[in-house]
């Protein structure tokens, strides 16, 4: 009996728990949530709070791609550098974006509310889980949407829908981080689900809400900014992520790479491979030019 006692998983978990490190930044954290929730009611943080928060972080997400632009040493780093960023391109996708924020998103993101109510999810600091907690949600969330994103953008590119949905967001081979959500309303609202599908699962508490949608918004321009950082850009510290390169690819060449997050699913289904015969040709013709 003592030897079931030593492996019990639930005594090990929770050693393993106290090893975790503090959240350095928590003690400022505590005092932001706690005057929010004490001077705002829960209808104002789940809508307009949401709302400011996704106008934040996109754009904010955004920017620093986009002033890279203007500056000529970091145009080394550009994916298609023979395709630069202009103004008339960066204006429509700025425009469509606005009627797609407030127009089809703002309804969905009204639901936030109703949806916390009905499942009783918890708004107060005290009862708000550790920081990993929350990252381990996160990538339950994020691996959710990857999947259902992959088949369901691999189907948008079928020939008969093609044209009527998925083309509009095709409307930049070379992307820029502002064209992350530069999509058909339909498009907006069926890839959406993928989002909303961890929220079901794995909400626990609203901080969730927030910490889902800042990680989806900064991955997803990140794929789309048109620029790679390898060896900068800590997002490739995780496992299986597809980064600027691989999406890239995939609005360069229309066809494979469907995956949003990873790369397993592509390299599963073998839709990466016209992507790896790229990357051949590529290395290749580095290895001709130093011989
Ligand atoms: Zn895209
Ligand atoms: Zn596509």
């Amino acid at each position: 009996m003592e030897n079931a006692t030593e492996i019990d998983p639930m005594h090990v978990a929770a050693k393993l728990v106290g090893f975790m490190p503090e959240n350095p930044l928590k003690d400022p954290f505590q005092a932001v949530w706690v005057h929010m929730t004490s001077h705002y009611t829960k209808f104002q943080i789940a809508t307009w709070g949401s709302l400011l928060v996704h106008e934040l972080f996109y754009f904010g997400a955004c920017l620093p791609a986009f002033i890279f632009q203007f500056i000529p040493f970091m145009r080394r780093f550009k994916i298609q550098a023979d395709r630069p960023e202009t103004f008339e391109g960066q204006w429509k996708c700025f425009r469509l974006l606005m009627f797609s924020h407030f127009c089809i998103q703002l309804p969905m993101i009204c639901g936030t509310y109703f949806f916390t109510e009905m499942f009783g999810i918890p708004y107060d600091w005290e009862s708000m889980p550790a920081w990993w907690n929350i990252g381990l949600r996160c990538l339950g969330c994020a691996m959710i949407e990857d999947a259902w994103h992959f088949w369901l953008h691999w189907a948008l590119h079928d020939k008969r829908i093609y044209k009527h949905i998925h083309k509009l967001h095709h409307n930049y081979p070379a992307p820029f981080g502002m064209v992350a959500e530069y999509a058909h309303p339909l498009e907006t609202i069926v890839l959406g689900f993928g989002f909303f599908f961890g929220i079901l699962i794995f909400t626990n508490h609203f901080i969730l809400m927030w910490a889902w949608v800042v990680i989806r918004l900064v991955e997803t321009i990140d794929v789309h900014s048109g620029y790679d950082f390898p060896y900068l850009n800590p997002l490739h510290l995780i496992p299986f992520y597809a980064g600027a390169r691989f999406h890239d690819f995939h609005h360069k060449n229309f066809v494979g790479n469907y995956a949003s997050t990873f790369t397993y699913w592509d390299i599963l289904c073998g839709t990466d491979k016209q992507y790896k015969e790229y990357n051949a040709k590529i290395e290749g013709k580095k290895l001709t030019k130093s011989d």
